[in-house]
């Protein structure tokens, strides 16, 4: 091996960028410390002259004193190094820079990563190939893990690789650092109580004066000082309908510059509208967010519907027919944004009550995704069975409400 740094020593590499070559050998050393040593046991062979230093670059031995070999150093001169261009200068200056844009924010943890002149990559490759040496690391994860060490020091927290609070971006072609800021996700569930409210505020724009994910967002927005918001439902029930069940949603705050809030006293605010209800808010990730996005629970509904024409009692019993599969082609009334396609879903549970001879109340549970205005009206045809179509009239859903969502326990 030591034939190998021998000879890329023709030209000046500083300690960082020699000792990376060996990065992999020995633990409890930085890079800057194996660089060292590999650059005094080679003055130390060239000083006993144990080795052809014809091709040394001398200036690599800038303020070392040679004992025997008096000749070999005398003109040596500070020289840059020839890969990093003795960018490993700059870590100081650098981690202040990060040091002072993280001071504005909260973060729980933090992951550094870097970006260096093009031109230091290729010379890395090019040394790489002429040693052959495998215990190599690249500079950009020295530089990562030394500031990272720096930061985690400075600010006493973890670095996180998998999902972190903040990315702190060092861009060492124009010494800059970028923060980049991940999204807090507020996981909780709601209860709609008013119709006529959209889910998010994208639904119908500009046709109603709110939406669930507004109510929910304007507190949060406030204490967050976040960018934007998205709105993640474990599904949505209709504009005009209620949801007095449950429903779990995350709330994704872009960019918060705070996100050490107090939740309580969010939950508090926004159940102040009466509109909607919030419970059981807390801090969740975005991985939840995939499960909130397909979970597929039973949903309960009730409704009214009422007929273009009187239902005898007795003929009501026909309903029982709903039970079992239904088959549900794409209803009209979502096409513009659903594949048109034929489902099969499941009406698990039914119950109704006569409230007069051209009006009843139902209840069905249901399977996820089955479309429970259809059920009743038969969208011509498109869903079968449906109550139009079992009892023979024209029925009408009023007065939707999801009265129950079954969700995971454990979210
Ligand atoms: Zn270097």
């Amino acid at each position: 091996m030591i034939n190998e740094i021998v000879k890329i020593l023709d030209r000046k590499l500083c300690d960082h960028c020699l000792g990376r070559q060996v990065s992999q050998l020995i633990y409890d050393l930085t890079n800057e410390e194996r660089g060292r040593m590999l650059r005094n046991i080679v003055a130390m062979m060239i000083d006993g002259k144990f080795i052809d230093n014809s091709k040394i670059n001398q200036n690599n031995f800038y303020n070392i004193k040679f004992r025997q070999n008096k000749e070999f150093g005398k003109d040596a001169k500070k020289e840059k190094c020839w890969l990093c261009n003795d960018l490993f200068d700059n870590l100081e200056s650098m981690t202040k820079k990060a040091e002072v844009k993280l001071k504005k924010i909260d973060f729980n943890n933090f992951l550094v990563g870097s970006k260096v002149p093009d031109e230091v990559l290729k010379k890395e490759e090019k040394l790489w190939e002429e040693t052959g040496i495998e215990y190599v690391e690249s500079i950009k994860s020295e530089i990562n893990r030394e500031v990272g060490k720096k930061l985690g020091f400075l600010f006493n927290r973890p670095t996180n690789f998998k999902n972190p609070d903040v990315v702190v971006l060092a861009d060492f072609s124009n010494k800059k650092i970028n923060l980049q800021i991940n999204s807090l996700y507020i996981l909780g569930c709601y209860q709609k109580l008013k119709r006529g409210i959209p889910q998010s505020k994208w639904g119908t724009p500009g046709k109603y004066s709110t939406s669930v994910q507004e109510m929910v967002a304007k507190p949060l927005m406030k204490v967050t000082h976040g960018k934007g918001n998205s709105f993640h439902g474990m599904g949505r029930e209709d504009v005009d309908a209620r949801c007095l069940g449950w429903r779990p949603f995350i709330i994704e705050i872009a960019e918060p510059k705070k996100r050490f809030i107090n939740l309580k006293q969010i939950q508090k605010e926004i159940n102040k509208s009466r509109k909607i209800k919030v419970d059981k808010l807390k801090f969740s990730d975005k991985f939840t967010v995939v499960r909130i996005k397909s979970e597929k629970g039973d949903k309960t509904y009730r409704l009214m519907v009422d007929f273009d024409k009187p239902v005898e009692k007795s003929d009501l019993r026909k309903l029982k027919s709903l039970l079992g599969v239904i088959s549900q082609q794409t209803p009209v009334r979502v096409m513009h944004r659903r594949a048109d396609m034929t489902r099969r879903r499941m009406v698990k549970e039914m119950k109704f009550k006569q409230i007069s001879k051209k009006r009843i109340e139902l209840t069905v549970r249901t399977s996820a995704g089955l479309y429970v205005k259809e059920l009743v009206t038969g969208d011509n045809g498109r869903t079968r069975p449906s109550v139009s179509e079992i009892l023979n009239v024209k029925a009408i859903p009023k007065k939707l409400d999801v009265i129950k969502i079954e969700s995971p326990k454990n979210l």
